[in-house]
């Protein structure tokens, strides 16, 4: 099995290049932002919890996250792999998710990071508020928040795929093509 966690801030592409790679490489591409969203949609008990707190740019509960990759995972047994997108965002869920996938005795391949600078993060997020409507997106005091959590608490798990050798960083400016080229040469080399 290939497993991805496709890595990297607010806004740095990893939406953008999971599209490009379940295509390629065959995998099921799981986002909790947009699990979330679509619990919010269905205006559920969980989306409307996750609703306040994303709104202001801060994580929803480990606990959450996990319950939801968890069930995903029993839901696609049978596939070839998994681009996880915005998971994990601490390490309580990278632990979790090493568990996850030991227990359908599989592991993580490779956590590809996705290097872009703030300003243009800021850049990128505003501008895919105006299309998207996405609240988060929308207003510059959220998604500092966003990347004040991201520094705090995700930005760390870099350490711990770098200490099993599985971490692999990528310059995330260029065009949408250059950066899937990449990410593919990082892919065909595991
Ligand atoms: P982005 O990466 O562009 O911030 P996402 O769609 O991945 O967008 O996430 C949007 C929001 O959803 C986050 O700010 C957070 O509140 C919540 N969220 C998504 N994934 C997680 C996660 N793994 N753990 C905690 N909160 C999450």
């Amino acid at each position: 099995m290939l497993n991805l966690v496709l890595f990297g801030p607010p806004g740095a592409g990893k939406g953008t290049q999971s599209e490009m790679l379940i295509k390629t490489h065959n995998l099921v591409h799981l986002s909790t932002g947009d699990i979330l969203r679509k619990e919010i949609t269905n205006k559920t008990k969980l989306g409307l919890e996750a609703k306040k707190l994303m709104d202001q740019g801060i994580l929803v509960p480990d606990n959450v996250v996990i319950g939801m990759i968890d069930s995903q995972l029993e839901n696609n047994i049978k596939s070839n792999g998994f681009i996880f997108d915005g998971f994990p965002r601490t390490k309580e869920q990278a632990l979790a998710l090493d568990k996850l996938l030991l227990k359908k005795n599989t592991a993580i391949s490779a956590m590809i990071s996705l290097k872009v600078d703030d300003q243009e993060l800021i850049k990128r997020l505003l501008e895919r508020g105006e299309i998207s409507g996405r609240s988060d997106d929308q207003n510059e005091e959220i998604i500092s928040n966003r990347i004040s959590e991201y520094n705090k608490k995700t930005a760390p798990l870099k350490l711990f795929y770098n200490n099993q050798q599985k971490l692999y960083e990528v310059n995330g400016l260029g065009t949408i093509n250059d950066i899937t080229m990449k990410v593919n040469t990082v892919i065909n080399k595991l």
